[in-house]
């Protein structure tokens, strides 16, 4: 049996055009347009890469991305001040803190100043919070992007026993609660699981969010499971997933391609999470 695709990046071109028509839409009635301030503390040359590709995908869903660059030897107190000046900026509707930061700034420095309502990137503690009773909030771009692909595609999550390898707060555990209100029976594994390849074949939905290249493989793969794989290992030719996708296609039922399958997504979410955060901020105004 060979797999068939979760095609990220096709989704998330079709997305776009949803976006975008969103986007034109709400400008239409409010007269501006949803806009994103990206804060860049340092040189991070793999950051600058990914600054550029986000404000690339605002740029096409007609959305206004600033960048603020700032040098890496700011102070906490600083680091602090420009992110509640953006806070109180009714031109941006959200905000994201490029991480890691320079030592010794910390991420949670940014979270605790960073305006809930302006995280479109899911990292304060009131979001957690939210997401995880069930009651709204921002989920992390990754993850929530993950859940699109399996829901558009038709996977059917009710039930079904789904497998989270990885427990970080950007990426598992966010997928396992998204999967849990969904109403799958989830299962989380991490460094100190036992036995993971038992575990994993157990799994109808298998989520990888691991970061070690091709770990997961054919023989762990219960036959017509759907494998999400987040994972973004450098390789001799660009990148590879968690997953071994050779092997894995041939037990899978569906199987996201890396690259081409969660990473597209990942930025759609971010659209989607800022246009939302416009929206409230217009609800609450009122
Ligand atoms: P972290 O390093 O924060 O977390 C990795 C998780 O995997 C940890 O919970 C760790 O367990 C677990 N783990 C490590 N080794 C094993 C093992 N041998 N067996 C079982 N579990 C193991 O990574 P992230 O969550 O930030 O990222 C995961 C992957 O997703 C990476 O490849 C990253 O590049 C990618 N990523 C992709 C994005 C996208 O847009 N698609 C965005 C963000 C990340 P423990 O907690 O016990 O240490």
């Amino acid at each position: 049996m060979t797999a068939q695709l979760l095609d990220g990046k096709a989704l998330a071109d079709k997305e776009m055009v949803e976006v975008a028509e969103e986007v034109r839409a709400f400008q239409a009635e409010n007269g501006f347009a949803p806009g994103l301030a990206v804060v860049l503390v340092g040189e991070d040359p793999a950051s600058k890469v990914y600054v550029r590709r986000i404000a690339k995908s605002f740029t096409e869903a007609g959305m206004e991305c600033n960048q603020m660059v700032l040098p890496g030897s700011i102070s906490e107190a600083e680091l602090k001040a420009k992110i509640r000046e953006l806070n109180e900026d009714p031109k941006v509707s959200g905000i994201i803190v490029q991480l890691p930061l320079p030592k010794p700034l910390t991420q949670d420095m940014v979270t605790s100043v960073l305006s809930s309502a302006k995280d479109v990137d899911g990292i304060t503690p009131t979001n957690a919070g939210l997401y995880y009773l069930g009651q709204g909030g921002f989920v992390p771009n990754t993850p929530a992007g993950g859940m699109e692909i399996l829901k558009r595609h038709g996977i059917p999550l009710k039930g079904a026993n789904a497998v989270v390898v990885g427990r970080s707060n950007i990426v598992g555990k966010p997928m396992a609660m998204l999967l849990l209100a969904e109403h799958a029976t989830v299962t989380i594994c991490h460094s100190r699981t036992r036995d993971l390849a038992a575990v994993i074949r157990q799994a109808d939905i298998v989520a990888a969010a691991v970061g070690q290249a091709k770990m997961i493989t054919g023989d762990m793969i219960k036959p017509g499971a759907a494998v999400v794989d987040f994972g973004i290992n450098p390789a001799e030719k660009g990148i590879v997933g968690d997953v071994d996708f050779e092997s894995a296609k041939e037990a899978a039922g569906w199987i996201t391609p890396v690259p081409g399958g969660t990473g597209p997504m990942t930025n759609i979410m971010l659209l989607r999470n800022t246009l939302s955060a416009a929206r409230r901020g217009l609800a609450r105004a009122k």
